[in-house]
């Protein structure tokens, strides 16, 4: 009758073999820096540089020690400064603001959509405030790039594309990371490879490239580099360039580059989960799908749904009954930041205007996370438990004119 989930919506996969055995082999000789290598090697860091630059098709890529260095290294590379503003997502997690606050410049947050994308009118709207977009794909939803990079490129804009959640995805073929001039990664555990922390940065741009390769502290061995421009292109730079230290070390990449291998298929895998949620939900009186364009190729690695204009009291019930039934839902419309959680308003360092159509979206935006350890079975039974506990609370009290699906 009221099954209970009891899976860990915090369990990952275990790494390969190969990679434990690459690991263990790093060790054993014992040179984990990246540039400590043999006459004649080539490092794990530059090998995975190679193969993620060939997996995007993008002409370098630079491994980094994580996700919000890399888009703090992309945003310094491109001019950022202290005092500038960058456009960025209002819906989208801590480090995105962070990054830029790194550089002591200021986010101006873009509203978010109910396709929990950003709102391409309202950055039309603030276009001129700011020389760069740090665009994050938050929770995997790609909004329609054609027209985005339309607006950007006819106001002078430069887009940075944080593909934390969008590693293995693509908007009409193109992969995500490979709209803008640099697009960002993460390999933190909760991303699409798990090196436990790490990040990875991919761009056609040579002085870009040059730029980040020597911000990430590549000291004078840019040419033990993977998938970097020639040294010509760093003649100049290595004397205007800091050493901004946050390197890759040999041991996460060797963890790394076995999953990079399985990456497409693991990717189908998360995917069909989430179809597997969302036809289990389709129909719930009061609850919103998500729609997806057929345009964009998504990585289905975490599930999301608006019980959209629900009574806060509501939400948070539904909250606490699917917890008690196992089933872990992050709400963003919460008042107070909470674990991983936070919304645009509490990050309290970069001033928010009024946004009530975001507020909107987020006071009923649900999210939780779909680790490949769940079976299909399980997102069906997590579909069934989130539909009955919806459906208990909606029957209780939310409106008939809230009944949407
Ligand atoms: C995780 C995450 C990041 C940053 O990654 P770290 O490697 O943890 O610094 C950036 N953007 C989004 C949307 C994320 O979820």
């Amino acid at each position: 009758m009221s099954a209970r989930f009891t899976g860990s919506f915090t369990q990952q996969e275990p790494i390969p073999e190969e990679g434990i055995a690459a690991a263990v082999e790093a060790m054993r000789h014992g040179r984990l820096h990246r540039y400590n290598l043999v006459p004649g090697e080539t490092g794990e860091v530059a090998l995975l540089e190679e193969e993620f630059a060939a997996f995007t098709g993008a002409r370098y890529c630079l491994a980094v020690a994580s996700g919000g260095y890399a888009m703090a290294t992309a945003l310094r590379a491109a001019g950022v400064g202290p005092g500038d503003a960058v456009l960025s997502n209002a819906f989208t997690l801590a480090p995105v603001p962070g990054a830029i606050a790194s550089l002591s410049a200021h986010p101006v947050h873009v509203g978010v959509t109910e396709a929990l994308t950003i709102d391409l009118d309202d950055l039309a709207a603030k276009a001129d405030r700011a020389r760069v977009l740090l665009l994050s794909h938050m929770r995997g939803h790609i909004a329609d790039m054609d027209r985005l990079m339309a607006i950007c490129d006819a106001a002078g804009v430069t887009v940075i594309e944080d593909c934390a959640h969008t590693m293995g995805a693509a908007w009409r073929g193109v992969p995500s990371g490979r709209h803008g001039v640099a697009g960002c990664y993460s390999t933190q555990t909760y991303k699409h490879m798990n090196s436990g922390e790490g990040g990875l940065i991919v761009t056609d741009d040579a002085e870009l490239a040059a730029r980040m390769i020597l911000l990430s502290g590549s000291y004078m061995f840019y040419d033990r580099h993977g998938a970097a421009p020639p040294p010509e292109a760093f003649e100049r730079l290595k004397w205007e360039v800091p050493n901004v230290s946050g390197r890759m070390d040999d041991l996460r990449a060797a963890v790394l580059r076995p999953q990079l291998r399985t990456l497409a298929a693991r990717c189908d895998a998360w995917t069909e989960r989430y179809r597997a949620v969302e036809a289990g939900l389709r129909g719930t009186p009061g609850l919103t799908l998500i729609d997806r364009p057929e345009a964009e190729r998504f990585v289905g690695s975490s599930f999301q749904f608006l019980l959209l204009d629900w009574p806060a009291e509501a939400v948070a019930e539904v909250v606490a009954r699917a917890a008690a039934r196992g089933v872990e839902l992050k709400w963003f419309g919460e008042a107070v930041p909470r674990g991983y959680t936070s919304r645009y308003d509490a990050w309290r360092f970069a001033p928010a205007e009024a946004m009530p159509a975001t507020d909107r979206v987020l006071a009923g935006l649900l999210d939780m996370r779909l680790p490949l350890t769940f079976s299909l079975e399980d997102c069906a039974l997590i579909a069934r438990i989130l539909r009955a506990e919806i459906g208990a609370v909606a029957a209780r009290g939310a409106p008939a004119d809230q009944r949407r699906a």
